[in-house]
């Protein structure tokens, strides 16, 4: 097929589906799977801009519209220079199930270009985001396809995609989430992926403690620096744990006090991404010097030292099996995706394992497609109220992203223990409960 990263995202669905009793109790929905497997419409289109030296440059854009049994298509926009076919149907793909695992009624699809921000005025990513828009307009709308964004996309770039979008079709819908207040956003909405994953690991630490645990004491290592991460790190130090590391595309900021890395520090860290700045700038200063070191070309999991959580919140496969195994060794009994895909297959290989053989000791994995489904949860909370013309406290958000992810946490688990039944003193797979229970609801749609 030449899609490395589909194949992968494929052949993990496919193979704990298998290797369950899915097929047995409901032997029609093999078909299924065969059907979805192929995207409903791709759409490529050629994006022309002109940069600040008046010069026309030009990038390939994508919408993968992927699956819509559930409700109009839905997923994020990425701008990355390694954005391809294979990338945009990986993610669309995971997409599907992760927005069937919120409950709420929405398909999948994933959208983006291989523009690479780095380096870019703002007037030149504007001019993208709008050029972008230009073709994009012609294939979404509120009831077709709702983008949001992505990697590359923060609100800045939906809110010019958004006024460029209500210019050419001359209406006010809510076809972008991850919009800013102004313009229609959700409240919560750009806390919802980190804020959501942290839900859904005090879920796993409740339920494997037998409720005698929580956050309180627990030690974090992060990955990433972007939106998931900043917000999974502010509400983790919240519950009471101690943040050990955060990283960007150059290398991993660890922190060598007890104290660890504080919301006050996050906040700074998001000033300096604002600023399109390097963490290692960090480390440079004299007040954060004592404080932290910076470890150039590394992610954290081999770095952070003893941990007892693990949440890669940067981008695909950035755990690789080695550093799945230093992160046993170091004592992560947690490991949950903030990222879509954050582990590599030998990596959940390894994680799965484990989770086996230390029977009734919680080393435990929770997939990207339970774990990080909260943004787009949010974006679907963003949509009622575009529609209804309404907009919800920051309370009202937070309280429904709670209970949507408890009810994620307990469909999984609940769906593991009847279809991938686990051998006594272990815990359920939450990679079988994930896949076989957001697959089922598509599957009795279709
Ligand atoms: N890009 C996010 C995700 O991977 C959010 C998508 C959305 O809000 O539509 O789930």
């Amino acid at each position: 097929m030449g899609e490395p990263e589909f194949e992968q995202a494929y052949k993990e669905l496919a193979s704990t589906l298998e290797n369950s009793s899915l097929f047995e109790k409901n032997p029609e929905y093999k078909k299924a799977l065969e059907v979805f497997a192929i995207p409903e419409r791709v759409i490529q289109f050629r994006v022309t801009w002109e940069n600040d030296k008046n010069e026309c440059c030009v990038n390939r854009g994508y919408r993968v519209q992927f699956n819509s049994v559930l409700g109009p298509y839905k997923g994020g926009i990425r701008f990355h220079p390694t954005v391809n076919l294979s990338i945009l149907k990986f993610l669309g793909f995971e997409q599907i199930f992760k927005n069937a695992l919120t409950g709420l009624q929405m398909g999948g699809g994933k959208g983006g270009a291989d523009f690479d921000p780095k380096g870019k005025s703002d007037n030149e990513i504007r001019k993208f985001c709008v050029a972008f828009m230009s073709e994009l307009s012609k294939h979404i709308g509120a009831d077709t396809d709702v983008p949001a964004g992505d990697i590359g996309c923060s609100p800045r770039e939906i809110g010019w995609m958004f006024g460029k979008y209500r210019a050419e079709k001359n209406k006010w819908e809510g076809t972008l989430t991850g919009k800013g207040g102004a313009w229609g956003g959700s409240l919560i909405r750009p806390e919802a992926t980190g804020f959501g994953l942290i839900y859904f690991v005090q879920h796993m630490i409740q339920y494997a403690s037998g409720g005698k645990e929580s956050f309180k004491g627990k030690r974090v290592a992060i990955s990433g620096s972007g939106n998931v991460a900043q917000y999974a790190a502010i509400k983790a130090v919240e519950l009471g744990a101690t943040i050990v590391s955060l990283s960007d595309s150059k290398g991993t900021l660890i922190a060598t006090d007890d104290e660890g890395i504080t919301p006050d520090l996050v906040h700074i860290i998001a000033d300096l991404k604002a600023k399109r700045k390097q963490l290692s700038e960090l480390t440079s200063s004299s007040e954060f010097k004592d404080k932290f070191k910076y470890v150039e070309g590394a992610r954290p999991w081999k770095e952070a030292g003893k941990v007892d959580v693990a949440l890669p919140c940067a981008t695909q496969n950035e755990v690789s099996e080695d550093e799945a195994k230093a992160l046993v060794e170091c004592g992560a009994k947690f490991i949950a995706e903030g990222s879509n895909m954050g582990c590599t297959q030998e990596a959940i290989g390894v994680f799965e394992s484990t989770r086996k053989e230390k029977k009734g000791e919680a080393i435990w994995y929770g997939p990207g497609k339970a774990a990080n489904a909260g943004g787009v949860a949010v974006s679907g909370l963003e949509m009622a109220q575009n529609s209804a013309r309404l907009k919800w406290t920051a309370e009202e958000v937070d309280n429904k992203l709670k209970g949507i992810m408890e009810n994620c946490f307990e469909n999984c688990l609940s769906t593991a223990k009847e279809y991938a039944t686990p051998a006594e003193g272990e815990f359920p797979s939450l990679v079988a409960g994930a896949n076989i229970a957001g697959f089922s609801k598509v599957a009795a749609a279709a």
